[in-house]
């Protein structure tokens, strides 16, 4: 873990240096539709500071990681979403192409089939 990375994309969206339709913001959480929707509602919920993967998380930061799974169940439930998926790459052989960690809510149809 480390601060604001200025090479990273998301900590540019962070930063207000690049543009993102924001879904939720707090003080440690911030969550944005992605930019290639894969399902009908599709955003990502990033900590603020730079964390690269979920393997990078420590101990000391439980409170974020589980703050992470408590905004997805909130953005769903504001945007109506009566089930809904949370997805998690890490790494590249896990799919994560943005190496600033981020959970995938999709949502608004129904979700089906093989998860790999
Ligand atoms: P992952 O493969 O888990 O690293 O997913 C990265 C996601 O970030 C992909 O679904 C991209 O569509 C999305 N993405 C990349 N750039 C942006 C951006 N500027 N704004 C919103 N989403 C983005
Ligand atoms: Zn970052």
């Amino acid at each position: 873990m480390s601060d604001v990375d200025p090479s990273c994309l998301f900590c540019r969206i962070v930063a207000g240096q690049l543009p993102a339709d924001k879904v939720f913001e707090d003080e440690a959480i911030l969550a944005f539709k992605d930019i290639h929707p894969q399902a009908p509602f599709h955003c990502l919920v990033i900590p603020k500071v730079h964390v690269a993967t979920l393997n990078d998380f420590s101990a000391g930061q439980l409170e974020l990681v589980g703050g992470l799974l408590l905004t997805a169940k909130r953005i769903a439930a504001e945007h109506g979403l009566p089930g809904y998926r949370i997805a998690m790459n890490v790494n590249r052989e896990g799919g994560q192409v943005v190496f600033h960690a981020h959970l995938h809510v999709l949502g608004g149809r129904p979700l089906q089939g093989a998860l790999g």
